[in-house]
């Protein structure tokens, strides 16, 4: 479906909670995180009804997100029930990678088309400093690896000013392994309101002096906003997701649903639309494909990182999904 302003909805992120078993700096609060009850996530069920829901409006690709999605039980069979939905075209997953190793052989089965793992730096004191846990960069790491074997696999990195060090080493797994490599600016949202990003624009003329011969990649790859790159003998890409610095939003084709089931017209803004209590009253899908109508009719022409006095939106990006 087109929004108003002409784009076309496709894609949808589904938070199937906002428990993680890190605490990255620029995504989530250390303690007193409030964590939502149990019975105020959405139930597996009720994701399914908005993903059918959202079928029948047009929208056909899904990225199951947290929070940490695979903390939550049963996330792999959600994959498995939402893939076999009719229309849908993609699901893929993104995951801190902590918990992903043995869990691979059944996400593939159960129809994932590819997984986005997060992994900010290489270096695993400066990994336990950024996400405040004992776990290491070398686990993300062998998850990565394992992961690129089996599915197609995206690792993700936001850009910081203290890991400009681990750009290029990052960068060069796209060369090592069969992975794009996507660095984000990092937005100012929750936690990460304050303080600076660091830009992808000087990420890129850094990554030019040392790939003199990096060139813009023109054919489409993935649903999202990245710019892609590649020299001679990658063998992935490397991204830039500069939503910060240039914003992409003429080309938004997305919503977000938290996993208390707020339907997100965009990052920026709290405004959105409230399907638990649909979902758990009377309505008919009827009413719920309404709903995700009015949200995508919602979606501003553009988000406001650069107005950040304008920014609505106080959640953290573990309780929105990323
Ligand atoms: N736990 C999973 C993970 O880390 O991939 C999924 C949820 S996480 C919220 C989804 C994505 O949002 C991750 O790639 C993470 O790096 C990114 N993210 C979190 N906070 C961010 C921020 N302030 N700016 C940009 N990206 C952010
Ligand atoms: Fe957890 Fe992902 Fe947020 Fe890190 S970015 S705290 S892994 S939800």
């Amino acid at each position: 479906m087109l929004d108003s302003f002409g784009r076309e909805i496709r894609y949808l992120r589904l938070s199937i909670t906002d428990r993680c078993n890190l605490r990255c700096r620029y995504c989530m609060p250390d303690e007193g995180v409030p964590l939502t009850a149990h019975d105020d996530l959405l139930r597996y069920e009720e994701l399914l009804r908005v993903a059918e829901a959202a079928v029948s409006l047009g929208i056909d690709r899904f990225k199951v997100t947290g929070g940490e999605p695979l903390v939550r039980r049963g996330c792999t069979g959600f994959i498995h029930a939402l893939k076999a939905l009719p229309g849908v075209r993609q699901v893929t997953l993104t995951t801190n990678g902590l918990l992903l190793p043995p869990l691979l052989d059944e996400l593939r089965a159960a129809g994932l088309d590819g997984v986005n793992i997060s992994l900010d730096t290489l270096d695993n004191v400066q990994y336990q400093r950024l996400t405040r846990r004992t776990h290491t960069a070398d686990e993300v790491l062998h998850a990565v690896r394992l992961c690129a074997a089996r599915l197609p696999t995206k690792v993700n990195a936001v850009l910081l000013p203290e890991t400009t060090d681990q750009l290029i080493p990052l960068a060069e797994l796209a060369q090592t392994l069969p992975v794009d490599v996507r660095f984000i600016e990092r937005m100012p949202l929750g936690t990460a309101q304050t303080g600076q990003t660091a830009s992808a624009d000087v990420a890129l003329d850094r990554l030019r002096m040392h790939w003199p011969q990096l060139k813009p990649v023109i054919e489409p790859r993935g649903n999202g906003p990245a710019r892609y790159f590649r020299a001679p003998g990658m063998q992935g890409c490397i991204g830039l997701i500069d939503a910060v610095s240039h914003g992409f939003c003429d080309r938004c084709n997305r919503l977000r649903l938290t996993s208390t089931g707020l339907l997100k017209p965009c990052l920026c803004y709290e405004q959105g639309a409230e399907l638990r209590p649909l979902l758990r009253g009377s309505a008919d899908n009827t009413t719920l494909q309404s709903a995700i109508r009015a949200a995508i009719l919602q979606k501003p022409a553009a988000h406001c990182f650069q107005q950040r006095e304008n920014i609505t939106e106080h959640k953290s990006m573990n309780q929105i999904g990323g």
